[in-house]
């Protein structure tokens, strides 16, 4: 029931019903959350009612009355929304202290100073979260207190120093406020399940949702329970733990404890927890009965768990159990071993491990040769794995100023909920203090970048702004934009920029799981590369062949662009293929290289695309050099010869390239081009095919929008291929398609597909030109969209199914009426999207081709697909 109950309610419930211990308690639903936002903050008297009389229920099972003096009554109020959103919203502990049931509190459990403590506590915690008064007004009343009674720790004050403290606590309540603090128990609860309610809005809780693709209508649940008190003294605890490993997902029982205090302290990183292993030996008893609760939970949920802890002197207490966030590492060797110990499918764990999360397994590495080199600044504990290089930011704001201009490593004492917006914008984290399951460790695995916290050799001082350490017992001090690399894997912390190299696929827990997704596929996944580089990387990542080879950047860079511009400004065909020569030569290097690494591979090759004027310097440059040079005299003839190249490209100039001379249009003005291109893909095949590799060339026609045009280009490919043949004396196999991305293609499918052999489908120009919108225009004002919620999600990220996937559909049906057996695949950006991907494997592509670092996210995500795919039909 967690959609009503929250996580935390219904793992609440679900243990109460396995007899586990629970603080009895009430969960009050995520519904009622709407309904206070609906009545402007207020809740119907109906339900107010319902949550009275569960009051008066809890107060029958425990024996004791809420707000009685004689036998008082303590709950705990915690929000739990459906998802875990850690640290986001408010939770309030010692619900129903004031000045005499305090007293109850202290004859009861025989010692003032703790009771005296959980009323400030109360009072502090109550003030801030209910009543909106800033923390820091209450702390340097505390802190005052501390000086008074010359107190270096919390500890050391005593119960009447206490009292001090909340004498003053309450003046400053009445002084902010106007009022009193509250005394009467039932409006403590009423206040605080408000302010749950209130806080499912504040900035961090919006943020984190947007982050997080949260909608706002789910609403938080209200968990009201018996106070246990973890902070009774040496025989009480409370804890946080993990079934397994979180960051590294190894099955090992896994978390932290700290003797002596209270609920949020351990996740909140206040004082240094002891490991959970060291239970073992402060209460064997409750160690094993912990043990065997947990263990409990793993099998029934067949998950990770996370779970909450308290032992109120020397009884233990379950507050929390859900499933445990995790990194993709974790998720992957936790969905394997699982599949191992026989608790889950193999098909289950498939469809456990969110496809995004492989991206985290796909990183970099800091490479061996560098991590020798590196100076080690200090080491903290690997809280999120990953490597991050990046410059020092000290606060949030800092680091989102910072991250326009590069990668940025926030590094903060420990961090605080309002951190978010400067943690989701960095490369990496480092905090000097923290546990491995505070808040920002949590939030920074599920966020997926690398994190090193508790650094504590490492001083990170953010008023100065400055980060000082021992460098081979040298002390040394980092500034703002100061170079560093972390690994948030092992720890560790090194001084300037570390190199780095990719992960190696081929054993272990991701390539078991990646060969079970390409058990369950029932489509392609293949990669767009244009350098051997990627096509070794797309070989790697387990790429099933190339769905798109761009071949732009074979005009360009040092020796390449010369001839580029040559051909272009030549006045006639024949100073054209003088020019196209050279390219030629350079290219068919290029092909064979490429072609050398793809071994049995298809390898589908655009013909050139783009319009021309973008191998030209812009016209605006030239004209400022032009004017340069008359100013400053220099010769005539050098003059000339720029304003005919200016000239030239004043020509060539297009106000919309996108609807303008580009694609293959530009093979109908210029097939010798194309020509060239043909050659130097086929001489290049032909010459790695004399050592033995043996590639099919696909040649992909840009941009049609009539089957004419593709009649013309076959016509070319077949004449060059002949000539080449011939003069070879060997033959290769080729393909020929069409690259639909105008919607006319889409709309006369059935008139052309017939001539060709495959289709591919440009996602990124379709969705352009069916929207009516140029990317990069759009790019401009996006974001008012966003604000306004018209579009559900960014249609150059995600594919618009409505619209240009009806055009998708339509030119799939039309091409296979007239061409059973067309091949059709997907090689816009779309193709590296899950969702999108999953729309592609519904329409019954036969191939989606994304960038080769995506490769293996998009196996996974295809098999997830194909596993859905029953259900759905
Ligand atoms: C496309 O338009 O989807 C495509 C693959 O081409 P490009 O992204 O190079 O325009
Ligand atoms: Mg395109």
């Amino acid at each position: 029931m967690r959609d009503t109950l929250g996580g935390k309610g219904a793992g609440l419930a679900e243990m109460c019903s396995a007899k586990v211990p629970v603080p009895p308690g009430f969960t009050i639903s995520t519904e009622v959350c709407n309904i206070y936002w609906q009545h402007q903050g207020s809740i119907p008297a109906g339900i107010h009612e319902e949550m009275v009389s569960a009051l008066r229920k809890l107060e029958e099972r425990m024996g004791q009355g809420f707000g009685e003096v004689e036998n008082p009554l303590f709950v705990s109020v915690r929000s739990g929304a459906r998802v875990t959103m850690p640290g986001m919203m408010d939770a309030i502990l010692n619900l129903g202290l004031n000045d005499d049931t305090v007293k109850s509190l202290a004859a009861k459990s025989g010692n003032a100073r703790f009771a005296y403590d959980c009323y400030r506590r109360f009072v502090q915690m109550y003030g801030n979260v209910v009543l909106g008064i800033a923390k820091h007004d209450f702390d340097e009343i505390f802190d005052g207190q501390k000086k008074k009674a010359k107190a270096k720790v919390d500890t050391e004050l005593t119960a009447d120093d206490l009292k001090q403290v909340i004498l003053g606590y309450k003046s400053l309540v009445e002084k902010k406020t106007g009022k009193p603090f509250p005394q009467e128990a039932k409006e403590q609860l009423q206040g605080a399940r408000d302010a749950v309610f209130r806080s499912w809005f504040n900035d961090r809780a919006r943020h984190y949702r947007k982050l997080n693709q949260i909608p706002d209508d789910w609403g938080t649940a209200v968990n009201v329970q018996a106070m246990v008190f973890g902070n009774l003294g040496v025989t009480s605890a409370t804890g946080v733990g993990f079934t397994r490993n979180p960051a590294t997902g190894e099955k090992a029982f896994y978390g932290e404890f700290l003797e002596n205090a209270q609920g949020e302290d351990v996740v909140a990183g206040l004082g240094t927890p002891r490991p959970i292993s060291e239970l073992e030996n402060w209460n064997p008893e409750v160690h094993s009965q912990l043990r065997d609760i947990v263990s409990m939970l793993e099998r029934h949920y067949r998950d990770i768990q996370d779970f909450e802890f308290t032992i109120q002197d020397g009884h233990l207490y379950m507050l929390q159990t859900r499933s445990g966030k995790r990194t993709g590492p974790a998720a992957v060797r936790i969905a394997v071993e699982m599949v191992e110990e026989g608790l889950i499918s193999s098909e289950e764990a498939v469809l456990r491990v969110d496809p995004q999360q492989l991206a985290q397994l796909l990183h970099p590495r800091i490479s061996p040769v560098s991590r020798k080199g590196m100076p080690t600044l200090g080491r903290g504990l690997p809280a999120s794995p990953g490597v991050a290089v990046g410059t020092l930011t000290f606060s949030a704001d800092a680091a989102v100023q910072s991250a326009k201009v590069g990668p940025v490593i926030l590094a903060r004492v420990e961090y605080v909920p309002d951190d978010i917006h400067g943690m989701e914008i960095s490369a990496g984290l480092l905090t000097s203090r923290g546990g491995m399951t505070s808040h920002a460790a949590v939030v920074a695995r599920g966020m997926g970048t690398p994190c090193v916290a508790g650094a504590n050799d490492l001083n990170v001082d953010t008023t100065r702004k400055e980060l000082r350490a021992n460098l081979d017992g040298k002390a040394v001090r980092l500034r703002e934009g100061d170079w560093i690399s972390l690994d948030g894997s092992t720890g560790e912390v090194f001084l300037g920029r570390a190199e780095t190299q990719l992960p190696d696929l081929s054993s272990g827990h991701l390539a078991r799981l990646l060969a079970w997704a390409d058990q369950y596929r029932t489509i392609g996944v293949r990669a767009n590369a244009d350098t051997p580089r990627d096509g070794l990387l797309s070989r790697q990542f387990g790429a099933d062949g190339i769905g798109l080879c761009r071949t732009e950047h074979m005009f360009t860079g040092d020796g390449r662009i010369q001839h580029t511009r040559d051909m272009i400004l030549s006045k006639d065909e024949a100073g054209r293929r003088k020019a196209l020569q050279k390219l030629l030569v350079l290219q068919r290097d290029d092909f064979a290289n490429l072609f050398q690494v793809l071994d049995g591979y298809s390898v589908i090759i655009r013909l050139f695309d783009p319009p021309l004027q973008d191998y030209l310097p812009s016209r605006t440059d030239l004209r400022i050099e032009v004017e340069q040079m008359k100013l400053r005299g220099d010769p005539e003839p050098k003059i000339k010869n720029r304003l005919q190249m200016l000239r030239r490209v004043e020509e060539l100039h297009q106000h919309n390239p996108i609807a303008g001379h580009r694609g293959c249009r530009l093979g109908i003005s210029y097939p010798e081009i194309v020509e060239m291109q043909i050659q130097a893909i086929l001489e290049g095949a032909i010459r790695v095919s004399g050592q033995d590799v043996r590639v099919i060339p696909g040649f992909l026609i840009p941009s049609v929008i009539d089957r004419r045009e593709v009649e013309h280009h076959r016509r070319i490919i077949e004449r060059v291929a002949e000539s080449v043949f011939e003069g070879s004396g060997r033959r290769v196999d080729y393909i020929v398609g069409v690259l639909l991305e105008v919607p006319r293609c889409a709309l006369v499918a059935n008139t052309i597909m017939d001539v060709v052999d495959f289709l591919s489908v440009g996602t990124n120009d379709l969705t352009q030109l069916a929207f009516g919108l140029s990317r990069e225009e759009f790019a401009k004002f996006s974001r008012d969209y966003e604000d306004q919620k018209l579009f559900a999600s960014d249609p150059f990220t995600v594919i618009d199914r409505e619209g240009v996937g009806r055009l998708i559909s339509m030119a799939m049906q039309n091409g296979r009426s007239v061409h059973p057996e067309l091949e059709i695949g997907v090689c816009g950006e779309h193709a590296a999207d899950p969702d999108s991907v999953d729309f592609f494997v519904t329409l019954g592509v036969d191939y989606v081709s994304c960038s080769p670092s995506r490769v293996p996210i998009i196996r996974l995500a295809a098999a997830q697909s194909a596993l859905r795919q029953p259900a759905r039909t």
